[in-house]
């Protein structure tokens, strides 16, 4: 048996920003097209005039390109199924639009928005759905003589016949819904404009889609569209609905629960492979319960058997997390790249070509990177032991630590020895710390707390021996800001 190529598309309205919602639906399409070595198509589906803008295509190729999903078919891709804007389908539109018309399948409604607005109300008090009564339907060509010639612009609608509509949901498993749900339902507008319902199903059938994979607010839209497959003799594709993602709250997530567009995750820092991993687990599970993937570890396992039908709950702290576990997955060459425009908007890394030793400084950050950042903006913060020195900012733990009766020994002692020694060595700090042991005779929390204060202010914070070696290496370097190095810090602690 021959069997279909995978064919799938995402299908955005360009009104605004890509968010976590819409994305996650373009990622479980390129999954599943990459997976099964099919083709994935990108379809702008600008038909309101009024809220889509180009700005925002714009934005949605961008994103989906920082996510890392390449369409093969769509705008700048091209293809041989084109256009992929809906606003130049229009013509398309029309043909099939009278196709219908001319088969009988649907006819043209002349009730104006005044009737249909008054049906509606009367339906709402009289507590049922407003479903089109089919005053048109059956309308004798003299009424529609005299409509047309009151110049009424026509609507077009399809004949639909009382009855259930069927089918099976790759996710939701069988759906059914009865057509008396929404009657005859409107194709294209007086105005000429395709409705979003059947201009998808043009759309779809002209491009071959052999999965739909959609969120579940199109759950609805279904059967009106199966029935227009049938009514065109159209093959059916087959469906996936994609369970709604929830706030913490347990409502549809939107910017109630902050800004969740893809661009403020940039913005924030958050990695496009963390993001990835994160939309994937949301309503999606791998079957050996693997957590951390990236894009190419996620092809290789995503299957639409395993989505889950249930509501998926969006939560921030375990985006978070993955972006930590994708930032420690990093080379020090990768997470100097992604670091480096924080760091040079905080002054801390100087703009353009890195001179060879502060580029290799640069890399040796990489640790106090991993153990320090979320998200790239606190590369920042994560820096500040080797940027800020403050005495007077030091806290009472930190004032007690150096007001122990030791302290002042050892940190003299530090000082003396640090001024001989090349602390930017590995070991070197370690050695010089053992020698202060033996020749004091101080240890343990007597021996290191003062050292940690007098080299950072703080009672607590990165390990000394991965910190001393860039501080002293750092102190070197001319840098925007520049650092100060062990001895010049016990100097001031001296001196404060
Ligand atoms: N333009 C629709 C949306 O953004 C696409 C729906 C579909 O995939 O059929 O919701």
């Amino acid at each position: 048996m021959e069997s279909t190529p995978v064919r799938v598309r995402f299908a955005p309205s360009p009104t605004g920003h890509l968010h976590l919602g819409n994305v996650r639906t373009a990622l479980f399409n390129w999954l599943f097209a990459r997976r099964e070595g099919g083709t994935f198509i990108l379809r702008i589906e600008d038909t309101d005039a009024e809220r889509s803008t180009q700005a925002s295509v714009d934005s949605v190729l961008e994103d989906l390109r920082w996510l890392g999903f390449d369409w093969d078919e769509g705008p700048e891709a091209g293809g041989s199924y084109g256009p992929y804007r809906q606003t130049e389908r229009y013509g398309l539109y029309s043909r099939y639009a009278k196709q219908l018309l001319d088969e009988g399948k649907a006819y043209r409604c002349y009730c104006t928005q005044e009737e249909l607005d008054a049906q509606r109300q009367a339906a709402r008090d009289a507590g049922r759905p407003f479903i089109y009564p089919g005053t048109c339907r059956f309308l004798t060509e003299k009424e529609r003589q005299e409509r047309e010639e009151k110049g009424i612009k026509p609507a077009l609608r399809l004949k639909v016949q009382p009855k259930t509509v069927a089918f099976r949901d790759i996710v939701r498993g069988p759906v059914s819904i009865h057509t008396n749900a929404f009657g005859d339902w409107i194709l294209v507008r007086p105005d000429g404009s395709p409705t979003y319902n059947f201009a998808v199903v043009v759309d779809d059938s002209l491009m071959k889609i052999s999965h739909v994979i959609r969120g579940e607010d199109h759950l609805s839209n279904t059967p009106k569209q199966i029935l227009l497959y049938e009514a065109f003799g159209f093959p059916l594709p087959q469906f996936a609905h994609l369970s709604m993602i929830l706030g913490p709250d347990g409502s549809k997530l939107s910017k109630r629960h902050g800004d969740v567009s893809v661009d403020a995750f940039r913005e924030k820092g958050f990695l496009p492979q963390a993001l990835d991993n994160g939309l994937a687990l949301l309503g999606w599970s791998d079957p050996d319960g693997i957590e951390v993937f990236d894009l190419s570890a996620l092809m290789g396992r995503f299957g639409l058997d395993r989505v889950n039908k249930a509501a998926a709950v969006f939560d921030a702290a375990k985006f978070r997390h993955l972006n930590r576990e994708h930032l420690k997955k990093m080379s020090e060459e990768e997470l100097l790249a992604v670091t480096r425009p924080y760091l040079e908007r905080a002054s801390r890394l100087p703009e353009g070509e890195l001179n060879p030793e502060v580029k290799a400084w640069a890399l040796s950050l990489a640790p106090l990177l991993r153990e320090r950042m979320e998200v790239l903006s606190d590369a920042v913060s994560a820096t500040d032991p080797l940027f800020v020195f403050d005495p007077a900012s030091m806290d009472d733990e930190a004032r007690a630590i150096l007001a122990e009766p030791d302290a002042s020994r050892v940190i003299k002692a530090f000082l003396a020895k640090a001024k001989q020694a090349d602390l930017a060595r590995p070991g070197a700090y370690r050695a010089l710390v053992l020698e202060i042991k033996d020749e004091l005779k101080v240890k343990g929390k007597a021996l290191f707390h003062p050292i940690r204060v007098a080299l950072t202010c703080a009672a607590s914070g990165p390990e000394l021996e991965m910190l001393v070696p860039m501080l002293a290496a750092g102190a070197r370097l001319s840098l925007p800001t520049p650092i100060l190095g062990p001895v010049e810090r016990c100097e001031r602690i001296f001196s404060t």
